[in-house]
């Protein structure tokens, strides 16, 4: 867990090229305080997935400063500290299972870190009930929806107590009702484990429920703030390829036809309550 008033996860100029000369990200920093959700948004090759895989060490540092839950990335044995310190979702459910009964693959984690088999079992146990999955641990992973297949993977990241959850595109393959299911799964996560979250997405509807969002672009990151700021600012969104949620679209407009006024709601809440409030 994060210590109060201190940063989970601190990027100072944070570079990566996988071929030399070509960089894909450039000197990228970011900070995040411990509980907080960000989105992470940007058109595809703006560098959001090279950036969150370093978290965890998938990417390896190669430039810059980086700190998650205290533990420094320039040190290559410090690897299994950051696998444990953040754990991942991604966007195929069916490329992160180790095992295709639900219950081992979600104990895996905490086996891995040590936990004995009793405390790994109750741990999966947990992490399955967290995310509304109570009782599915001999259900064949193949068996089930895409949605319950991705909160599968999510109680497997979870299962091992992880101070930071990243899920990068982790609702792009699933339906509709997967995607809310998973979102209050996460929500819950955060609220119960005070997990820190960082949402790689497309979704700017999910952007727009963050505490903060980081707006990617050509590697670097073109801006960051409040949704209520970020997002309503067309310019700045239609730079890095994306459009503001349908909520600011909406108010757009109405306000192009003179029956609103003021600042954009960015949620379809906000909406509803500016235009009914
Ligand atoms: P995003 O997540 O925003 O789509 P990525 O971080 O996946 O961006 O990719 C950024 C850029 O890095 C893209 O141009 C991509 O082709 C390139 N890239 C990503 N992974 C690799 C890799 N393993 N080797 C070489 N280039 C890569």
């Amino acid at each position: 867990m994060g210590r109060t008033g201190e940063k989970i996860v601190e990027a100072r100029g944070v570079s990566h090229a996988y071929v030399p000369g070509r960089p894909t990200l450039q000197e990228v920093s970011l900070d995040v305080a411990p509980g907080e959700l960000v989105a992470i948004v940007g058109e595809n090759g703006s560098g959001k997935t090279t950036l969150v895989r370093h978290l965890n060490a998938l990417v390896p540092l190669q430039a810059g400063e980086l700190v998650v839950a205290g533990i420094s990335a320039d040190d290559p044995t410090h690897v299994w500290e950051l696998r444990r310190a953040c754990g991942m979702v991604f966007q195929n459910p069916e490329n992160q299972f180790v095992s295709s009964v639900v219950g081992e693959d979600v104990a895996f984690g905490p086996a891995n870190f040590g936990a004995g088999e009793k405390d790994a079992r109750l741990a999966a146990a947990r992490a399955l009930a967290d995310v509304g999955l109570a009782g599915f641990e001999r259900r064949d992973v193949h068996t089930l929806s895409g949605g319950q297949q991705q909160r599968v993977a999510l109680a497997g990241a979870l299962a091992s107590g992880p101070d930071v959850l990243v899920l990068d595109e982790a609702t792009s393959m699933i339906d509709p009702q997967g995607r809310d299911e998973l979102v209050r799964a996460v929500l819950r996560a955060r609220s119960e484990r005070g997990t820190t979250i960082l949402w790689v997405t497309h979704d700017m509807e999910l952007a727009a429920r963050a505490d903060r969002v980081f707006v990617m672009r050509a590697g670097e990151v073109a801006a960051s703030g409040a949704p209520k700021d970020v997002l309503v600012d067309r310019a700045l969104l239609e730079g890095a390829g994306l459009e503001p949620p349908f909520a600011v679209r909406a108010w757009e407009g109405l306000v192009a036809r003179g029956v609103a006024s003021g600042p954009a709601p960015v949620t379809v809440e906000g909406l509803v309550s500016a235009l009914c409030g």
